[in-house]
């Protein structure tokens, strides 16, 4: 699937729509879902266009990549959702249920998070 510009990720990523935002660098914007699902949720993500985490892994840069997990690790730290725990989530294509094509990861805590999926 092309990386459609236009998507709503991309949106904020141009400042074109407003957004949240907990932590930025070079690479990578984390700030708050809209439709938060738990007390606390963020999504992490790349400021390179791809796709779906399976877009990412196979083409992104190594800078890009590390720089991104290095991002979604010190995000949850400084959220202080390591101590008790916290789930992340990486929805892709139709079986995952993605609704936005820009790869993002879901931190999701503040609360136990329950099962991992509903049957
Ligand atoms: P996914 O189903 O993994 O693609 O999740 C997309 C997520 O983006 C959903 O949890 C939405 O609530 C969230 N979302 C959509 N539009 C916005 C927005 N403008 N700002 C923040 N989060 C958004």
């Amino acid at each position: 699937m092309p990386y459609d510009d236009n998507n709503i990720f991309a949106r904020i990523l141009r400042g074109e729509i407003p957004a949240k935002k907990v932590y930025e660098d070079e690479c990578v914007l984390a700030f708050h879902d809209i439709g938060a699902k738990a007390p606390v949720h963020v999504l992490v993500i790349p400021k390179g266009k791809f796709v779906s985490i399976a877009d990412f892994g196979a083409n992104a840069s190594e800078p890009e990549i590390v720089g991104f997990y290095r991002a979604v690790s010190k995000v949850a730290h400084d959220l202080g959702l390591v101590e008790n725990g916290f789930r992340t989530i990486a929805n892709t294509g139709v079986n995952g249920g993605q609704e936005v094509p820009h790869f993002h990861v879901h931190l999701l805590g503040g609360k136990p998070m329950g099962a991992m999926v509903q049957d």
